[in-house]
């Protein structure tokens, strides 16, 4: 069967605050100690009132601008009523009519490898809900409630079904999580919940007479990882391919409703959960304790004045600014804005991008994997690797020796020690390392390890042409002269037994 696939996103992201969006409480992620984050407002005690947080309304709105959304000058509040025990003032403040953003858009790599623009619809603000802790013991203890989260703001995003594969879905995510991260106005760390994402999916069958049929939607909520999205993706695809054959059933038939599904990671298939509300069911109305928010163009190009580099732009320039590959590039970037930073201050003090990218994608980041330390704890600061490179790049110093720079530097930045560039230099010095330019020792050298009876039949198959009886030649040279470079060492020992 011919299809396509749909999939739209809904993403939450938690905002960077301090504070809860509607009161003074802090947002701390501490599931250790439940319900100790919960001044009498998110335990919604009677006789509370909300007041909007202004820092956070500020941070969607930058949100929002980097997801090239259009701002609201005006906007309000609405209460999304539900019945669940982690809600205990039986509503959500949320948006519904009015979002604080709407008409955005980002762009992902096509299956083609062309760029495609995946539009957003909205995003809006609304608070957290708390936590349900069921037993999972088998024990059949008491479920437990957990209101430490009730009340942080949420950012929602939802995306346009403009999603056509697993691999698209999961571009989308990356790269709403790097501008999230870029802009700093969320961690997104997935394991504590600060990014959450529910997919809409469905597919348009083709039929023979050339129409497309669309399967019902169908709403996986609550997926916890960039992999999980994608897998349940794939599942669903099967699953509805399947049930498509069985019964023909398709969106727009009569009973068919939007159906809420949850997803299995371990066995990697969705389950049936119940049927989605529809928005009426919610009984939305404005939330007569909120004053709408009203921004100025002034107010909201003041937040965009305050935006940094976003990370596809970032993409572009880095590559054309230091001549790096596609890999490297994405490597970087993708890992982190502090990595990213850590490089460009590294390039421009070795003055080679290449060279920076080289260690900074495989030296660095192994040290940071194996020592579990972040970029921003790693002791060898830009300047002073920045330095070491451009001993490197200029030839005073080897590769293989700038290893051994960089292992002393790193034991040394380890033990506490403030590095400085004039260590790179210190050490070089220590350790004999500095590249031997002085021609004249070298040949001296050359000389003698070329005079010594045991080379002679190596000598002799130089001569002949073969080319790799240079090596304990040049072996020999290089114990005596530390520091000498060895392709200069074989070229002068090449030169010499040929002109003898
Ligand atoms: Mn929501």
């Amino acid at each position: 069967m011919d299809y396509k696939i749909v999939v739209g996103l809904e993403v939450h992201v938690q905002l960077l605050t301090q504070t809860k969006l509607f009161t003074a409480c802090t947002t701390e992620f501490n599931p250790d100690a439940p319900n100790t984050q919960t001044q009498p407002l998110c335990i919604s005690l009677p006789g509370t009132l909300p007041v909007l947080n202004r820092h956070a309304y500020e941070l969607a709105v930058k949100a929002a601008l980097g997801l090239n959304c259009s701002i609201a000058t005006f906007t309000k509040w609405d209460r999304k009523q539900y019945f669940y025990p982690d809600l205990p003032k039986g509503y959500q403040i949320s948006q519904y009519d009015m979002p604080m953003s709407y008409d955005g858009w980002l762009e992902v790599d096509d299956a083609e490898g062309h760029k495609k623009k995946i539009r957003i619809l909205r995003a809006h603000l609304e608070e957290d809900a708390g936590k349900n802790i069921h037993d999972e013991s088998g024990r059949g203890e008491d479920s437990k409630v957990d209101l430490n989260r009730a009340g942080t703001p949420l950012l929602e995003i939802v995306s346009e079904p403009d999603i056509s594969s697993a691999a698209e879905a999961r571009q989308y995510l990356d790269e709403l999580r790097l501008i999230m991260q870029y802009l700093g106005v969320s961690d997104c760390n997935m394991q504590e919940g600060s990014l959450r994402c529910d997919a809409n999916v469905n597919l348009h069958i083709l039929e023979a007479d050339g129409h497309h049929v669309p399967t019902p939607i169908v709403e996986v909520k609550n997926l916890n990882s960039f992999r999980n999205v994608e897998a349940a993706i794939e599942y669903e695809v099967e699953r509805q391919l399947e049930e498509y054959e069985l019964t023909g059933r398709k969106w727009g038939d009569p009973g068919v409703m939007k159906e809420t599904r949850g997803f299995d990671a371990h066995r990697g298939t969705t389950f049936a959960q119940r049927g989605k509300e529809e928005a009426a069911d919610y009984r939305y109305f404005p939330d007569p304790d909120l004053a709408p928010v009203t921004m100025t163009e002034e107010e909201i190009d003041a937040i965009r004045q305050t935006m940094c580099e976003l990370p596809a732009d970032r993409r572009e320039r880095m590559k054309t600014a230091y001549e790096l590959s596609d890999y490297d590039c994405d490597v970087i970037i993708n890992h982190s804005p502090q990595l990213s930073d850590y490089f460009e201050e590294t390039a421009q003090v070795s003055e080679d991008g290449k060279q920076a990218a080289n260690w900074v994608t495989q030296d660095i980041l192994r040290e940071l994997n194996e020592r579990e330390l972040t970029i921003d704890d790693f002791p060898i600061r830009p300047p002073v690797l920045g330095t070491m490179l451009k001993k490197i790049v200029d030839g005073d110093l080897t590769v293989k020796s700038g290893r051994e720079v960089f292992a002393v530097l790193l034991e040394q930045g380890l033990e506490g020690q403030e590095l400085s560039p004039a260590d790179v230099d210190q050490i070089i010095e220590d350790k004999g390392l500095a590249v031997v330019k002085d021609t004249g020792a070298i040949e001296a050298t050359i000389q003698e390890v070329l005079a010594r009876k045991q080379n002679a039949k190596s000598i002799d198959d130089l001569k002949g042409g073969k080319q790799q009886a240079a090596g304990p030649l040049i072996g020999q040279v290089m114990k005596e002269v530390k520091g000498a470079d060895a392709k200069m060492v074989r070229e002068m020992i090449i030169d010499m037994v040929q002109n003898s």
